[in-house]
């Protein structure tokens, strides 16, 4: 059976251009799963205005979404100038500590505060300096104290808190800020689902944020965003220890040789798959649409690719923050998704490594539903652990699943292929439990009497609850 929902799901970063409820509302209706916080750019206040907006909108629309708070973990940026100046191609420039506003070091070399007490220890002779997201290339010359002097290979304007990249370079900062602390604060009391992590480079770095989570009750996710070489070394680790991935393609391609990202996204939505674990892939993805109602060929066949590598989710950010087209790049991600999604494919990942007795049977039910005429798997699941390994298999058909529980719904919007439904089980009577989900389903159009479907739940055997796949009727 072809799937009557988009597998891959939407992920959108909100901004100036889509705060107000009726492009939220439009942007709903146009199939986001995800809306992105990006608390580089948020205050608390706008923040907790924006949750409560989205939610109210979803309940009006009567489709929820989920929140993602992408908190800036570790960054070094330099402090503020007197005024913007042009850094001149062969010149010689003195990045400095706790030395302040200022333009001139004692001999005369221009100067700029970084905001990193560990700057001059970290960097080595010989090593890359990148201002303000790679525009501005410089070459470490001398260390001497807190003063790491450069010479400026690629020239550029210089204005105040300018974004610095380290390419390769190990970087001693915490993996969590007093301001990630703050921010995170904030998301948990609004009870929002995912929270993101920029710059994670080892799995400890998300150890220490699960531990911040669950010391405050937390049942909130973490998606480690890979974005320097470090993070591609520890990748696997990095996975493991993680709820989601996010290949973060902005930093990444100023961190690695541009030349890597490709293969470096192969490589991460493959282990993850493996991992059992959801994969995203953000960042220019429909640039051009900042500007424009179209997409480049280049940006289709970057989205047909994701797609086709199965990718959980693709991710907007510009697009839908100051974009003139936010909706419309929605609207272009469907379109590209419904072509690549009906192509046919294998009926599931059959690389996949199954160790489990229970994940083979979940294995065997997309095999069944698959030889059946307009057949579904619906699973009823309570900690979302079922979907989430069903969802790895990459199946070919439509995977239902049910969930009492609010927090694992908002989980499952993540999942590729996975279409999630918020239902109250009947405990006393699971068959009634079964017949209301397909009863969802026939109000989506998504099941009509007759059709059969493959339910995957749990039954009292005598005392033993037992796993089981029944071939039901919808009847
Ligand atoms: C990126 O670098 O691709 C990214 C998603 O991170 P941010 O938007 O926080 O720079």
């Amino acid at each position: 059976m072809k799937n009557p929902y988009r597998k891959t799901k939407i992920i959108f970063t909100v901004g100036p251009a889509t705060q107000d409820e009726d492009t939220l509302e439009r942007l709903i209706h146009a199939g986001v799963d995800i809306c992105r916080i990006n608390m580089a750019h948020a205050d608390h206040a706008w923040s907790r205005e924006i949750i409560r907006r989205v939610r109210k909108v979803c309940d009006r629309v009567g489709r929820q979404i989920a929140i993602m708070m992408d908190v800036k973990g570790p960054e070094i940026r330099t402090a503020d100038v007197p005024e913007t100046f042009e850094l001149e191609k062969g010149e010689t420039i003195d990045f400095t500590y706790g030395e302040g506003i200022g333009s001139r070091s004692e001999d005369g070399i221009r100067r700029v505060d970084v905001n990193y007490p560990g700057f001059a220890q970290d960097i080595k002779v010989g090593e890359t300096v990148l201002v303000d997201s790679g525009l501005m290339r410089l070459l470490v010359v001398d260390i001497e104290d807190q003063r790491v002097r450069c010479e400026v290979i690629i020239p550029g304007p210089l204005g105040n808190r300018r974004h610095i990249n380290l390419p390769g370079v190990r970087v001693n900062l915490p993996a969590m800020t007093k301001k990630d602390q703050g921010d995170v604060d904030v998301g948990i009391e609004e009870g929002i689902e995912f929270f993101a992590l920029s710059f994670v480079r080892e799995p400890g770095d998300l150890d220490i944020f699960h531990r911040y989570l669950s010391d405050r009750d937390s049942p909130a996710q973490v998606i480690a965003k890979i974005e320097d070489q470090q993070a591609i070394r520890n990748l696997d680790g990095i996975i493991k220890a993680s709820d989601g991935l996010m290949i973060a393609r902005g930093d990444l391609g100023i961190e690695c040789p541009f030349e890597d990202l490709p293969l470096i996204q192969s490589r991460a939505i493959d282990a993850s798959i493996q991992n059992t674990t959801p994969v995203i892939v953000a960042t220019h993805m429909l640039e051009s649409m900042i500007d424009s109602p179209i997409p480049t060929r280049a940006e289709v066949t970057d989205i047909a690719n994701a797609i086709r590598e199965e990718a959980d989710c693709v991710m907007l950010s510009g697009e839908t923050t100051v974009g003139k087209y936010p909706v419309e790049c929605v609207e272009t991600i469907n379109r590209i998704a419904k072509r690549m999604e009906s192509e046919d494919g294998p009926v599931l990942r059959e690389d996949l490594v199954l160790k489990l007795p229970k994940s083979k049977m979940l294995r065997s039910a997309v095999y069944l539903a698959s030889e059946l005429e307009d057949a579904g798997v619906v699973v009823f699941t309570r900690r979302g652990l079922l979907a989430q390994k069903l969802s790895s298999l990459r199946p070919s058909v439509p995977v239902y699943a049910f969930t009492d529980n609010h927090d694992v719904f908002g989980q499952l919007l993540i999942m590729r292929g996975i279409e999630p439904f918020f239902m109250e089980f009947d405990n006393n009577d699971p068959e009634r439990t079964i017949q209301n989900a397909f009863k969802a389903l026939e109000a989506r159009n998504w099941a009509k009497k007759g059709a059969s479907m493959v339910v995957i739940t749990n039954v009292l055997a005598g005392k033993k609850i037992i796993d089981t796949i029944q071939l039901r009727e919808v009847e």
